[in-house]
């Protein structure tokens, strides 16, 4: 039986329309991604429950906003809400306080600390970096990852001497979407520059590419492989455009063809990294479709994966395990991609 006709006898996929071209091409590639463990994902900063898997329950991953639902870039495609369900912490005692209660009831076991952008895309984090570097003293088992926005080496080793873990950022590929989208004054290679200023640290590296960030067309995201590709950074997280973050008819939801279509590209041309589908995309039967594409086209990992992901790692013969933690943050673990002992979301955060 072919993977199409696979596809159609998996319930939750009943109704979904997939490109018959694309799903054959998945498959003749399929031979490469056969040992990849597939990681679904399952962070706490959101409420998630599929008919497949369940949510951990406990806040043992949550995210902070140093800006709480402030910023000053103001994205066409985020205008801050994403950052509204953040845990607000605009001093750095605020961050010091919840983090060291939530260790103590919930059992943390890392953080994301993010927060908007200045008009340079630039998020200034500095007076939190003793804070930072105190609970990691205090809590060495947690794992803190920081939405670094453009930055420069001194920037990047701000972040490092701190005790930063994960740094994730995103990779904008066309001069056109950082004009328009984000209303930003910066050539492309800023956000090389800031990938290679990132590179010279220890810190795991999490660029995060979304895909239709040009208004839902594709435009710089092949661009944006390619500056991957000139970089050791270990690991790419995927990420869909949302337009419902944005003004009503301002964005189109990006054909799943294509996004499964950059899926499979990003495989071709990343073989030896972990490329992991994050926490954003479209609801609905469009991610049910986008994750079964994901999973096709071999991908290391999905958050939040929708209903009949697990079945189509099934139909691929690809083993999976959950991780309760940010798609990120596990990566440090990435080299156990084969390991069955496995088992079991921009500058800002676009
Ligand atoms: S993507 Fe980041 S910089 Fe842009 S509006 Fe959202 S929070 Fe602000």
């Amino acid at each position: 039986m072919t993977w199409l006709e696979s596809l159609q006898e998996i319930e939750e996929l009943e109704d979904a329309e997939f490109d018959a071209g694309l799903v054959a091409e998945m498959e003749r590639a399929a031979a490469q991604n056969q040992d990849r463990m597939v990681r679904f994902s399952t962070p706490t900063f959101k409420e998630y429950e599929s008919s497949e898997l369940q949510s951990c329950g406990k806040n043992s991953f949550p995210a902070f906003s140093i800006t709480a639902a402030g910023c000053a870039l103001m994205c066409d495609h985020c205008e801050a809400r994403i950052l509204e369900p953040m845990i607000p912490a605009i001093k750095p005692e605020m961050l010091d306080r919840k983090v060291r209660e939530l260790v103590e009831t919930e059992d943390l076991q890392g953080f994301l600390l993010s927060g908007g952008s200045n008009r340079r895309n630039e998020i200034r984090y500095t007076r939190f970096y003793p804070v930072v570097e105190q609970l990691k003293r205090d809590f060495p088992h947690l794992r803190i990852a920081i939405h670094t926005a453009l930055t420069d080496e001194k920037g990047a080793k701000e972040m490092e001497a701190a005790g930063v873990d994960v740094a994730m950022l995103d990779i904008i590929g066309a001069e056109e979407t950082i004009r328009e989208v984000y209303h930003l004054d910066r050539p492309v290679e800023d956000f090389e520059a800031t990938v290679e200023a990132l590179c010279a640290t220890s810190m795991q590296i999490s660029p995060h590419i979304v895909i239709g960030l040009h208004y839902g067309r594709i435009l710089g995201e092949e661009n944006a492989l390619d500056i991957l590709s000139r970089h050791d950074t270990k690991a790419l997280v995927l990420v869909v455009i949302m337009p419902f973050y944005a003004r009503p008819g301002t964005f189109a939801t990006p054909d799943t063809r294509d996004v499964g279509r950059i899926f499979l590209e990003a495989r071709r041309r990343l073989p030896d990294r972990q490329v992991l589908l994050g926490c954003a995309r479209p609801p609905g039967m469009h991610k049910r479709v986008t994750d079964a594409y994901a999973v096709m086209a071999g991908l290391d990992g999905i958050a939040f994966p929708a209903d009949g992901a697990v079945a189509v790692a099934g139909l691929t013969g690809r083993p999976f395990h959950q991780a309760h933690a940010c798609c990120s943050i596990k990566l440090g673990e990435s080299s156990a991609i084969n390991s069955i002992a496995m088992l079991k979301n921009t500058s800002c955060a676009a």
